[in-house]
């Protein structure tokens, strides 16, 4: 099939890296890049961080200035959004009722917040998710020394965004109904790690709590536990968890699998050209298991390998390993593989401040956490992907230099 016209639908960092690496490949045809709003495509990892706090205004976040998409020639569609595919006539319909042709779709929709069920109307007004620009700001307004925020969730945005607020002078109190803290990215021992970060800057971490309800109190609301604990709230954001936007896929006939549109190892949907990658993909990993992953850089790789198979290049089906970073307080934290350990073996100079945790299972090194201490991620990396096992008190040894340690595995 020649390809003329490759449609993005998302505003993104997949989509962004889409059509990026469209032109990189020499594809010289038409781009079309869709999104339901109304501001150029940013980078939403600053959202809880940078953003909220201040630092960076949208110009900081943009994924790419105004004249590049003109540079580049990407058509760029905001405020309306991809509402059908008709894959017959291989067009997408546009909120507004546009219809877009194309050769080659891609959907890098990704997902929206979970919402929190039940909230009075009367606190609509306090009451926050982290996805846009808009949320961050409306959060901002409302972060001043001594207001009382709650965390709902303390999941990555729960415990980046409670961070960003404590450095802005708010009271900050994470509710968390798992046992521990952002328990899908690291064992209980880094969890416990960052929640000993959090509480020493003064965040309130509860964890295994359930919510018995939340209503309007005092001109700001009232979160009341079920065992009968109430804590007062001026502020309510909201983290727990995403609901990938796989109706446009579902809804066009399009195969679903783990909540997503699923996809082969080249991001090609059950129909012939349509590609979905990012939070909305549901991929087969390496072993068969169908998996989707959350995260910016399997946007940006899974969107490579698609791209490379929609203009017929040569290229192996998906295969990564997950990486993760998360920024709080002074803290850089990066996890590389998997969140799953029997033993975790730590590499800590107090001195420094710098930690490597490595997760362990069946001696093998499976996974690793770096707290301040990134110069380490490609051997840990290298660990990983070669399944390495090292006696732990060998990696435990910050004598012993990593990189020489895996260049003589
Ligand atoms: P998340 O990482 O999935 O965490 C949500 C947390 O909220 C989970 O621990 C969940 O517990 C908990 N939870 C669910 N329902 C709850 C309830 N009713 N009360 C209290 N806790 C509840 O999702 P997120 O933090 O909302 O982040 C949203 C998305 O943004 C994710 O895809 C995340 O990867 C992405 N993000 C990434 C970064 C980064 O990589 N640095 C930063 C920000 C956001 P259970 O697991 O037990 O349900």
């Amino acid at each position: 099939m020649t390809v003329n016209r490759v449609v993005i639908v998302g505003g993104g960092v997949g989509a962004a890296a889409v059509a990026e690496q469209l032109r990189a490949e020499g594809f010289d045809g038409q781009i079309v890049q869709v999104s339901d709003e109304k501001t150029l495509p940013y980078d939403r990892p600053p959202l809880s961080k940078a953003y909220l706090a201040g630092e960076a205004g949208l110009a900081d976040i943009l994924l790419h200035p105004e004249d590049w998409y003109v540079t580049n020639k990407v058509e760029l569609k905001l405020g309306s959004g991809a509402k059908s595919i008709d894959v017959a006539s291989r067009e997408v319909v546009l909120a507004d009722g546009e219809r877009v042709g194309f050769d080659c779709l891609l959907i890098a929709n990704g997902s929206r917040a979970r919402l929190f069920p039940g909230l009075p109307a009367e606190i609509a007004s306090i009451v926050h998710y982290v996805r846009t620009t808009q949320d961050a700001e409306n959060i901002r307004s409302l972060a001043a020394a001594g207001k009382r925020a709650v965390m709902i969730g303390g999941g990555v945005i729960g415990v980046e965004t409670a961070a960003t607020l404590r450095l802005l002078g708010c009271e900050v109190t994470v509710l968390e109904m798992a046992p521990r803290i952002m328990a899908r990215f690291f064992p209980a021992e880094l969890s416990a790690k960052i929640a000993e970060l959090h509480a020493r800057r003064g965040v309130k971490i509860l964890t295994g709590i359930s919510i018995a309800a939340i209503r309007a109190a005092n001109n700001g609301a009232e979160v009341c536990l079920a065992d009968g604990t109430t804590i007062p709230a001026d502020l309510l954001v909201i983290g727990i968890g995403v609901v990938p936007n796989a109706e446009l896929g579902s809804e066009a006939g399009l195969k679903t699998e783990c909540g997503g549109i699923a996809v082969d190892g080249y991001g090609q949907t059950s129909a012939p050209g349509i590609y979905a990658i990012g939070d909305v993909a549901a991929f087969p990993l390496p072993d068969g298991t169908v998996t989707r992953w959350e995260n910016w850089t399997h946007a940006r790789n899974q969107g490579a390998v698609a791209v490379k198979h929609m203009l017929g290049k040569e290229t192996a089906p998906y295969a990564d390993t997950p990486w993760i970073w998360s920024d709080q307080y002074d803290f850089n934290i990066q996890v590389t593989g998997s969140p799953e350990a029997e033993q975790v073996v730590f590499r800590e100079d107090v001195a420094a401040r710098r930690i490597t945790a490595f997760h362990l299972t069946n001696g093998k090194v499976v996974g690793a956490t770096t707290i301040n201490d990134s110069r380490n991620k490609a051997s840990v990396r290298k660990l990983i992907e070669r399944g390495a096992i090292v006696p732990a008190d060998k990696l435990a040894d910050v004598s012993v230099d990593l990189k020489k340690l895996v260049a003589a595995l």
